[in-house]
């Protein structure tokens, strides 16, 4: 039986390794943080993922834990909405999506799901040496051990990718902002919407519901080139969080009053990851260490999805001769990663603009695509894109 270890166990990670073990590989998970990591917002299961999210006979409990937005809400400072989409407008194709579940809700559901697996919590490859036959690996906690192969489904700031492809600087480019989400007390008014205040400065104050009525997930995002920062100290990402913040309208003192108590921060640069190859010998990359458009694009939940899919069910149908299945699995991907990877007209700059007038103007547009006489052309527009993939039935061929 081939071995797998894979790092990181985010979405990309489990999903990978439920199909491995299914067909009949042996995974081992490493993951940094001491269990599955909570938090992160509503992320969506649309058109290809749902088909794989359906083959792994997740959408039962997808089902019972999905939420229902009614769509997005861009507010000004006292509260007054300045321009929304709401979600049956787009019939589930624009920024809320058919089937919505939280990301904690997911990677708990994903870790139910492989809990057969071996999972290594609290632990991560430091060293990577790959000879014809395996992979030789270091963990930080000092245990060496070989795999046949080795995936990096490490996120963003991948360190598979560091240790066998190269720095990441020539693989992450920085679009100009960072995000943070958490968990806070749900104000009265949320009306079960994800609103969003735009301040000057290109700042995101957001709230979207929870699952459970009492909360609501924050979002504090802004606009802001590079900054150094230790990824470790949480608690100085909050410092630098509530720096950008302060003072501002609408629900803002309510989310920076929850800020410190929450335990789910979560805070990264919004950037967008391009390799070229996602294989270097015995080593690949799956999720969001391989291919990510950023928050701004969306897609990162089911890019994992599909992209955990494929890559094992390449390695099936190659009887997990890496060599044929790696370059297959991204022959395969290829053309869906580039489509959902595509920002939405403006980018950065037009969501979060930097001055009031921009603001009013990007306001004034989305009215203006939403009103009565523009809205069917948008719809139309937003639904005739299906997934640029043929997703192949592995299950049928490795039987
Ligand atoms: C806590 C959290 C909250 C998020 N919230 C949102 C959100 O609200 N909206 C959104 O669009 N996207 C969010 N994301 C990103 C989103 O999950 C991904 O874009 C997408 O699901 C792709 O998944 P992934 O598994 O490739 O990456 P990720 O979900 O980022 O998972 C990567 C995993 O690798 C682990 N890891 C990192 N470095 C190492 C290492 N050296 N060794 C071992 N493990 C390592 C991380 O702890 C993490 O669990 C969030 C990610 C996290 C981790």
């Amino acid at each position: 039986m081939k071995t797998v270890l894979i790092s990181g166990g985010g979405i990309a990670g489990p999903a990978l390794a439920f199909w491995l073990r299914r067909f009949g590989f042996a995974p081992t998970v490493v993951e940094i943080a001491p269990g599955p990591r909570p938090g992160g917002q509503t992320v969506d299961l649309r058109g290809v993922s749902r088909v794989v999210a359906e083959r792994m006979g997740l959408m039962p409990a997808v089902g019972e834990r999905q939420l229902h937005e009614r769509g997005l809400a861009y507010v000004k400072a006292d509260g007054r909405q300045a321009a929304a989409m709401p979600a049956e407008l787009l019939d589930g194709a624009g920024p809320v999506a058919e089937i919505e579940i939280l990301r904690g809700d997911l990677a708990e559901i994903l870790a139910d799901a492989t809990s057969e697996v071996e999972y290594l919590y609290g632990d991560s490859v430091t060293e990577l040496t790959q000879d014809p036959s395996g992979v030789d690996v270091t963990f930080a906690s000092g245990t060496r051990r070989r795999f046949d192969l080795v995936i990096g489904a490490d996120g963003v700031h991948s360190r598979v990718r560091r240790l066998a492809f190269g720095p990441e600087e020539q693989f992450v480019h920085h679009l100009g902002g960072y995000t943070s989400y958490f968990t806070v007390e749900a104000p009265e008014d949320l009306e079960h919407w994800m609103k969003i205040h735009t301040a000057p400065g290109g700042r995101w104050v957001g709230l979207r519901p929870d699952r459970d009525p009492r909360f609501a997930k924050a979002l504090l995002s802004f606009r802001s080139p590079l900054l150094t920062y230790d990824r470790r100290d949480v608690e100085a990402q909050k410092r630098l969080v509530r720096s950008r913040f302060e003072g501002l309208g609408w629900h803002t003192a309510h989310i920076l009053n929850g800020l410190d108590a929450s335990d789910d921060f979560y805070f990264d640069t919004i950037s967008r990851v391009e390799v070229p190859e996602w294989s270097r010998g015995r080593v690949a990359l799956v999720g969001d260490a391989g291919y990510c458009g950023s928050p701004m694009a969306g897609h990162g939940t089911a890019l994992s999805l599909v992209g955990a899919y494929v890559l094992a069910g390449e390695l099936a149908a190659a009887q997990g001769d890496h060599v044929r299945a790696f370059p297959a699995y991204q022959t395969r991907m290829q053309a869906y990663v580039e489509q959902r990877m595509e920002l939405p007209p403006g980018g950065i700059k037009m969501a979060m603009p930097m001055s009031a007038f921009g603001i009013a103007y990007r306001d004034f547009v989305l009215r203006v695509m939403t009103s009565r006489l523009l809205a069917g052309v948008l719809a139309k527009s937003a639904v005739a894109k299906p997934d640029a993939i043929d997703l192949p039935d592995y299950r049928a061929r490795v039987r």
